[in-house]
């Protein structure tokens, strides 16, 4: 089936009891058993529950996978994965700029826990497989990064990974399975945030993880239940409701974000514009290559803190907030929200400087966005 019609309907049947079209919300704790050792499959609602079950098999087929499972949020499902995939004296190497919860984990807890972290560029293989020791075990890859839109080749560095016996993790929240699918590319693990675009509509925190290997999915369904840092059934039904549309609102982002990133690039104010959809940005090949859109998500250099800071204030439409993915526009400032914590040196280093602000572009009308950011460009 072509993925429209996957998304909304893989992984549901027509609700037995009923008919009905939509899967129920199995509020229920635990199940009815017919007898010792005789059930239907469900026994209690932390190891299975039937509108959880219904996403974990959406997302599988959306990613072509094995199996999926549905976390309490992105950073739970990440957790699961570290849970999987390392132990004591193991080595893993990672995005330099992941996502800022996902340095914290690493960095803060299962450090601990004796694994060591190396952060590298991993769109530069040669950084990569310098970092690479004999007991790396997970090389974990978001791309594009946030705020700069870094693209890593995926297939290179899961060529690259796997012949030193490495899995590969790919953050994927930031393209959806809509214009990116990491285990077609050789991956072995797909996490996301279904908090931004998948569930899409800023109503709710989760997170899923799909698999490739049966071995690794037998062992994260184990450590889904045994830690249970599961997905409620209210919120997998909500996630379900959003990726039915995933198609054309991630159609609606990609629209408007070339368009907004042209905009921008054509204005004598902005010093910079990073979009992997302009044919400038130093990842647009590649992003053509292993993507099939460039979504929504813009940063852009307005050269001073001051500038950046005025602007903010100043846009109406666009709402200044954390967060990214949802229908609605949100506008933030990244060295001091989700970058507050990387100390100045290493921020500039990256590119992440003080007049830098990025935009998830929603998917209002083109004409309203751009006249909102007009607005605050004049004040
Ligand atoms: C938001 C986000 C996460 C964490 O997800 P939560 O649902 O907030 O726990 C992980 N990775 C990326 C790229 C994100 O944007």
């Amino acid at each position: 089936m072509g993925f429209k019609t996957d998304a909304i309907h893989a992984g549901q049947e027509p609700d037995p009891t009923t008919g009905a079209v939509t899967i129920p919300i199995y509020q229920t704790s635990t199940y009815v058993q017919e007898g010792l050792g005789k059930h239907k499959g469900f026994e209690y609602a932390r190891t299975q529950n039937p509108t959880r079950t219904a996403l974990e098999k959406n997302m599988a087929v959306l990613e072509a996978g094995c199996a999926g499972y549905a976390f309490a949020s992105g950073m739970a499902a990440i957790t699961a994965l570290t849970q999987l995939l390392l132990k004591q004296d193991d080595h893993a190497v990672c995005t330099e700029n992941v996502y800022g919860g996902t340095f914290r984990l690493f960095d803060t807890i299962v450090k601990n826990y004796g694994v060591e972290f190396t952060y590298v560029d991993t769109s530069n293989l040669g950084d990569l497989e310098r970092a690479i020791r004999p007991n790396t075990r997970m090389v974990f890859v978001e791309t594009p990064t946030n705020p700069l839109m870094v693209i890593t080749d995926v297939r290179a560095v899961c060529d690259l990974a796997h012949r030193h016996n490495c899995r590969v993790v790919v953050d994927n929240t930031f393209m959806s399975p809509y214009f990116q699918r990491p285990l077609d590319l050789g991956a072995d693990i797909v996490v996301h945030s279904t908090t931004k675009y998948l569930n899409g509509h800023s109503d709710s925190i989760g997170g899923v993880a799909v698999l490739k290997r049966k071995d690794d999915a037998a062992r994260l369904e184990f450590i889904q239940n045994a830690a249970g840092a599961i997905l409620s059934p209210f919120d997998s039904w909500l996630v379900l409701r959003g990726i039915k549309t995933l198609a054309v609102r991630m159609e609606g982002h990609n629209a408007n974000g070339m368009a907004i990133a042209k905009y921008l690039a054509g204005r004598k104010d902005v010093q910079r514009v990073y979009y992997p959809g302009l044919a400038n940005h130093t990842g647009h090949n590649l992003a053509k290559k292993q993507m099939s859109g460039f979504g929504g998500m813009i940063a852009f250099d307005l050269g001073s803190l001051d500038r950046a800071k005025r602007f903010l204030e100043a846009v109406k439409l666009c709402s200044f907030g954390e967060s990214l993915g949802g229908v609605e526009t949100l506008i933030s400032h990244p060295a001091t929200m989700t970058h507050a914590s990387v100390p100045p040196e290493e921020r500039a280093r990256m590119g992440i400087t003080d007049g830098l602000v990025r935009i998830s572009v929603g998917i209002e009308d083109v004409e309203d966005l751009i006249a909102d950011l007009q607005r605050a460009f004049e004040a």
